[in-house]
């Protein structure tokens, strides 16, 4: 088949049918964004009684949550050391034990809602491109297993030919914890869970405007979309990288940053074994990293930062040569397997590279996920749809510091990101 500039997950999922109905006048809840943050906070709000509305300018899973490598997984993107360095002792381990409960929550989810998404705890493969990434993975495992009480495993490089078909790496770090999905089935499950919970979910319905307005001596908000108007007691923000100036102080506080993935063929069962014999879930030490994995139906799932940029025709185009190349950097034995698919999605990245969740002008949002969001934003859905519901959950990632671009010098417009992107490189270059 012909190259596709299409997400391969998409042929394999269906979604739920929603017809376009009037919007309500008034409801308790509207969530703008319906991906795993929205959803998930929209199942669970409508699951405690209350009205909600889920606003979604595209159709559900539009954004990252369709697209993504579908790794579900424990810790941050940043290492322990640093979140130690960052936040304390106490702090940092009830930020672990989140992660940890991240993956649980998506695994309860899809049990108890049934979502036939390949949901499968096959761990993941974190592996070294240089010695010094290898030699801190020891001291990280020991910080985990003492601070976190959670154990991984260092796996030298003469036994990496166990966990992974590739020998250009010097050695690997593996959590059995983590799992993998099909992201778009799981999404398109999470809009089912949603719908049957009593949410209303209005695709194809862009918000346009929000502003504060009482009604009936209740605090509220007035909202402007492509449909029409309403109105809402709280708004919930669940915009991740797609965040725009409907939202000025969030999008501020966030750089929208380019994911891109290729999938080959589907792969000889014998090749298959060679290149993942435990099926992990897999990504490289580096700052402009790659990660991979096989899909269900046994092809190679191949992402990075190709392009830095969001995707555009353009973007999507240039990424599938160069991570065909990177693939065949990491795998030389897929030289001649051809590539099917190529797509690609955009990320929120924080400053500080952490998520972030609470309130801002007095709207909740939930976000920053840097690529580590599947699990993550099913969790802060759920945290965050406790919180608006009048509950105190223990949420570690509210109420920290939310730092925005230094000097002030971004006004959503990520005219940085070349640089960025230069700046990953040579990060990847010296450390
Ligand atoms: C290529 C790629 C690979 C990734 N791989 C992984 C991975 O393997 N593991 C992992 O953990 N994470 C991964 N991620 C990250 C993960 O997909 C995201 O963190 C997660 O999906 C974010 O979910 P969300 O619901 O917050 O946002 P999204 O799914 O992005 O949804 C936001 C939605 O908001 C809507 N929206 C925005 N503005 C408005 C508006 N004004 N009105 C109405 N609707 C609006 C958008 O249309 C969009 O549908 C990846 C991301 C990408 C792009």
């Amino acid at each position: 088949m012909a190259l596709q500039e299409h997400n391969y997950w998409l042929t394999t999922a269906d979604f739920p049918k929603i017809e376009a109905r009037p919007l309500p006048d008034r409801v308790d809840v509207a969530i703008i964004g319906a991906g795993f943050t929205g959803l998930s906070a929209a199942r669970t709000l409508a699951q405690r009684g209350a009205k909600v509305a889920v606003l979604e300018s595209e159709t559900v899973g539009w954004g990252a949550s369709s697209r993504n490598g579908g790794m579900v997984l424990t810790g941050m993107k940043l290492g322990v050391n640093q979140l130690i360095s960052m936040y304390g002792r106490d702090l940092t381990r009830r930020m672990y034990a989140a992660s940890l409960a991240t993956v649980d929550c998506v695994e309860q989810l899809v049990r108890e809602e049934a979502i036939d998404c390949d949901f499968s705890r096959c761990g993941h493969l974190e592996v070294a491109c240089k010695q010094k990434h290898f030699d801190d993975y020891a001291r990280q495992v020991e910080v985990i297993a003492r601070e976190f009480n959670h154990q991984l495993r260092v796996v030298q490089r003469d036994e990496l030919s166990a966990e992974i078909g590739s020998n250009i790496y010097y050695g690997g770090m593996v959590d059995e914890v983590s799992a993998g999905l099909n992201p778009a089935r799981y999404v398109a499950g999470l809009g089912r869970a949603a719908t049957k919970a009593g949410a209303e979910i209005f695709e194809r319905t862009r918000v346009e405007g929000l502003q504060h307005e009482s009604r009936e001596g209740e605090s509220g908000w007035k909202i402007t979309t492509s449909r029409g108007p309403l109105w809402a007691r709280e708004v919930f923000a669940a915009t991740s990288g797609y965040t725009s100036r409907v939202t000025p102080a969030l999008q501020k506080k966030l750089i929208p940053i380019g994911s891109f993935i290729i999938t080959t063929e589907v792969l000889p069962e014998k090749l298959v074994q060679e290149l993942s014999p435990r099926n992990r879930m897999i990504y490289d030490s580096k700052n402009y990293l790659y990660y991979y994995r096989l899909t269900p139906d046994r092809r190679m799932l191949f992402g990075g930062r190709a392009a830095f940029f969001p995707e555009t025709d353009q973007t999507i185009r240039r990424s599938a040569e160069i991570l065909r190349r990177g693939m065949i950097d990491v795998y030389p034995q897929l030289r001649d397997a051809k590539i099917d698919y190529v797509w690609g999605g955009t990320l929120d990245f924080a400053f500080d590279i952490m998520p972030h969740a609470g309130q801002l002008d007095g709207m909740y949002y939930a976000v920053g996920y840097a690529g580590h969001g599947v699990a993550m934003a099913t969790y802060q859905g759920q945290k965050m749809a406790q919180l608006i519901a009048g509950d105190k959950p223990d949420n570690p990632f509210v109420g920290i510091k939310f730092p925005g671009a230094p000097l002030g010098l971004y006004n959503g417009k990520p005219w940085f990101l070349p640089f960025a992107g230069m700046w990953y490189k040579f990060l990847d270059w010296v450390s």
